[in-house]
């Protein structure tokens, strides 16, 4: 219970749930979109659905980083580096794991001073 492996294959499973999701939402809008005809930018219609799509869409690439994320930290987590940063090598630090367990990087090598804004 509430091991480092568990907490990353629970958020990997939700990333994974969140994709699907997405992708059905993303699905939807495009056929919404073919329906109405009017997949065009003048129509101000098209225009909404254009962004919802578009705002669909990047929601479906967060998510699939996520899971990517989850995994990669897995793989680390089975040869054995995790908690080292990627890029330097030093250690990433107990507190941005607890805060972000698919963390790859130290907080200075992920530009500092955020980590977390979009966990
Ligand atoms: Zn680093």
């Amino acid at each position: 219970m509430g091991s480092v492996r568990e907490t990353l294959e629970e958020e990997a499973r939700r990333a994974r749930e969140r994709v699907a999701a997405l992708e059905r939402e993303f699905a939807g809008l495009a056929e919404a979109a073919s329906a109405a005809g009017t997949d065009d930018e003048h129509d101000p219609e098209g225009a909404t659905l254009a962004f919802e799509r578009q705002h669909a869409a990047a929601l479906l690439e967060a998510a699939r980083e996520q899971v990517a994320a989850a995994e990669a930290a897995l793989r680390r987590l089975d040869e054995g580096r995790y908690g080292v940063c990627e890029r330097c090598g030093q250690p990433i630090g107990a507190e941005r794991l607890a805060a972000r367990p698919a963390a790859v990087t130290c907080i200075r090598c992920a530009g500092g001073g955020r980590a977390g804004a979009r966990t």
